[in-house]
């Protein structure tokens, strides 16, 4: 087991974050498992909190809207303070404690991280304290976002957007919802541009709500956008149809997000295995780190094994994080931490109920419900076999033409 200390500058920010993980999190874990699409109301004061801490620190957020860049990083290509660290290690904390709860905090949405890393500084002032959810994914283009179909037609001073977004977490809740549209099909990836939709817009209009097997405290909603006029100033990034620039502006989102859900994965996995060493203790099965596991009973090597892809996908994680706020190119570690990290995340949840036996199937305790949350940060901001598609491209040198 490797043991990397956090930093002394994050260490209260982590133990915050421990602390309503333990105190907020968990206790209501299971409440809104069952009651879902109810409003985890106790949110609202622990989001108001948070938005007082990030005022009172320069250390960054507690969650994904902490992935913050000022006008100086963006020319440096550099995040001050270790931004995307700090909320990293924040993450894992919450998320130890329950990612739908994380999924479902006022203000943290992935919509806030990509405003936070594409917007300009007017509209960052602008979008200021609004909670904003992500809309990429449709009926026909999910894994290939190159392919939506969703349009954006200039007309006088406003967009007109036309087309269908499915699975936008936070889509009921949030202020704002970052569509993605393209403004010429024709144009491939390079026509495609993020555009800043007020949730109350009359021509986004609420289809449904999704029942889902796991992270039922988050919602997750269907979305008809139908002539849906959005004001020029509303675009994300610039209005220029760059065919050499493609989907680079939209993709450096990515470099932000993916540690960001690869830490959820990690504050999951962690969650399960002291769960799993609890019920191991219980048992009396000993644990040694320094005989070979196959010398072990066969349940601690088990552990063994599973803590060891933890410490795996922990220090890409952390890697692929510390690598954005260096101004380090990062699109490799951050695949490469959102797939270890994914994977790990199931196979370790799965584990842990394995191990448990019964007890880690009944809803008494929560690795039953952890293993069922597990699979959508295997899905979500890229799956599994996407990352290591990309990884392949980023390695080989090919192009998405080339390998896809
Ligand atoms: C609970 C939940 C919340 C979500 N939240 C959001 C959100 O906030 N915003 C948003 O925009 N989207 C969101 N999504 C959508 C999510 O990002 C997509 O589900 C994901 O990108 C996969 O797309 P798809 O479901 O269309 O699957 P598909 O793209 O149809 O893929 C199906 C399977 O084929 C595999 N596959 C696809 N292409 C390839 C390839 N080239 N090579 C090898 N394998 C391939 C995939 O890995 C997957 O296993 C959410 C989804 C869920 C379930």
């Amino acid at each position: 087991m490797i043991n990397l200390e956090v930093p002394k500058k994050f260490k209260p920010l982590v133990s915050q974050a421990h602390q309503v993980a333990t105190e907020v999190f968990r206790p209501i874990s299971r409440k809104y498992d069952v009651a879902e699409h109810e409003y985890p109301k106790e949110l609202d004061m622990l989001a108001a909190l948070i938005d007082g801490m990030n005022e009172g620190s320069d250390l960054g957020g507690a969650g994904a809207s902490g992935v913050r860049r000022s006008a100086s990083d963006k020319d440096s290509g550099a995040n001050r303070n270790g931004t995307n660290l700090s909320t990293v290690l924040s993450i894992i904390e919450l998320c130890w404690g329950d990612v739908g709860l994380l999924l479902s905090m006022p203000r943290q949405g992935l919509g806030n991280s990509a405003i936070a890393s594409v917007a300009s500084d007017e509209q960052l002032a602008r979008y200021e304290g609004r909670w904003a959810a992500m809309a990429i994914t449709e009926p026909e283009a999910g894994s290939d976002s190159a392919s939506i179909r969703t349009t954006a037609v200039l007309d006088g001073d406003s967009y007109v957007l036309n087309g269908e977004k499915i699975y936008v977490t936070s889509g009921e809740r949030a202020d704002l919802i970052v569509v993605w549209a393209t403004l010429d099909r024709s144009k491939g990836r390079a026509a495609i541009k993020s555009f800043v939709v007020e949730r109350s817009n009359p021509g986004l209009k609420l289809d449904r709500l999704e029942h889902k097997l796991g992270i039922r405290a988050s919602d997750t909603a269907a979305f008809r956008l139908e002539d849906c006029r959005v004001p020029k100033d509303d675009m994300l990034g610039s209005p220029d149809v760059d065919v050499k620039e493609g989907f680079a502006g939209a993709m450096q989102t990515f470099d932000n997000t993916r540690p960001l859900v690869a830490g959820m994965a990690v504050g999951l996995t962690r969650a399960c295995l002291e769960e799993a060493r609890r019920r191991l203790d219980e048992a009396h099965v000993p644990i040694d780190y320094d005989a070979p596991a196959l010398t072990q009973p066969a349940a601690a090597a088990r552990f063994l094994e599973m803590e060891a892809d933890y410490d795996a996908a922990y220090l890409l994680t952390l890697q692929a994080a510390w690598m954005a706020d260096n101004g380090k190119p990062n699109s490799l570690q951050a695949s490469m931490a959102k797939a270890k990290a994914g994977r790990t995340c199931v196979e370790v949840a799965l584990g842990c109920v394995e191990l448990c036996g019964s007890l880690g199937y009944a809803e008494n305790d929560l690795l039953e419900k952890w293993a069922r949350d597990a699979k959508i940060l295997d899905i979500f901001e890229g799956t599994q076999q996407i990352q290591l598609l990309i990884i392949a491209r980023l390695l080989l040198g090919k192009t998405s033409a080339e390998l896809r």
